[in-house]
């Protein structure tokens, strides 16, 4: 088996549209989440399930960190599975907006890569103080030292902060710390990389940049068809890549209307289930649609 680590296997590249072509017998999944962020297996055991699904090749996404990739790579070499380094970054967009950018088949030998990254989080980790100090001001005596014993990577994050709410009881599981808590302390301008900084990320580590799930909120969920295709066309023209045409719960008039973009705008295709383990107990790994799985 023709097996390419970290980066765009060729076997997906279309050299002349630039799509990214899946073979109808490859299965694959380009959209998945470890410990290092919200979901609930480690690297390995992600890969391993992969193995288990007959999948051919799996792309680790987690939410703005790359902590777990080596060791995805590690386990994907020893399966003999096709790995491809991923990341999903919270965006800002337009102001008010998160949207949601994977990048994917990032090279993490490109130091201006390693470079940007470590400088987004730095400044994440240091918007933390913030997010403490308002919590405090809810009764919540967190202080940052506190934290360590909950880090999963190389940073201290939110999602530190979620799973201490969690363990010290002020929530009843780690997204409903997100919901009753987290959500409502506004965001440090730092903490969050704009889509343009996420472009340029993701191509110094000469990777592909998706936006994903468009039908969310944290898509472009609330604009009306005219307004997408306005704006698909400008982030195109900062950078964007491509789109997460497959995706389990897009509608079939989701999926007409991607169509339509990639078509409209030569985007490449991506595709992915966003697994999260047993946190999104109704996804399972490499499924691509609410009725079938690939
Ligand atoms: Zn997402
Ligand atoms: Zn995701």
């Amino acid at each position: 088996m023709y097996v390419v680590h970290g980066k765009l296997p060729e076997y997906l590249g279309n050299k002349k549209t630039g799509a990214i072509m899946i073979r109808t017998h490859t299965r694959y999944d380009f959209h998945t989440h470890s410990k290092y962020s919200d979901g609930s297996e480690s690297p390995q055991s992600l890969i391993w399930q992969a193995k288990q699904q007959g999948l051919d090749v799996l792309a680790l996404t987690d939410h703005d960190t790359i902590d777990g990739l080596r060791e995805a790579q590690k386990e994907a070499t020893l399966l003999n599975i096709d790995f491809i380094n991923g990341i999903e970054l919270s965006t800002r967009y337009d102001q008010h907006r998160l949207i949601h950018i994977l990048g994917l088949g990032i090279d993490l030998d490109q130091s201006d890569f390693m470079t940007k990254y470590k400088v987004f989080r730095r400044h994440r980790e240091q918007a933390l103080s913030f997010v403490v100090s308002e919590l405090q001001k809810m009764g919540i005596a967190l202080r940052i030292a506190d934290l360590e014993i909950y880090r999963t990577g190389n940073y201290l994050d939110r999602q530190t902060v979620a799973k201490w709410l969690h363990a010290n009881n002020y929530a009843s599981s780690i997204p409903r710390a997100w919901v009753q808590i987290l959500d409502g302390i506004a965001y440090m301008p730092e903490e969050i990389i704009d889509v343009q900084g996420a472009f340029d990320m993701i191509h110094a580590g000469h990777g592909k940049a998706f936006i994903a799930h468009i039908h969310k909120p944290i898509g472009l969920k609330g604009f009306s068809d005219d307004d997408k295709l306005f704006r698909l066309e400008k982030l195109k023209q900062q950078g964007l890549d491509g789109i997460e045409a497959f995706y389990p719960t897009y509608s079939d008039e989701d999926r007409r209307f991607i169509q339509r973009c990639v078509t409209t705008f030569n985007l490449m295709q991506s595709g992915g289930s966003d697994f999260h383990g047993s946190n999104r107990p109704e996804i399972s790994l490499g499924q691509l649609s609410t009725k079938t799985t690939l």
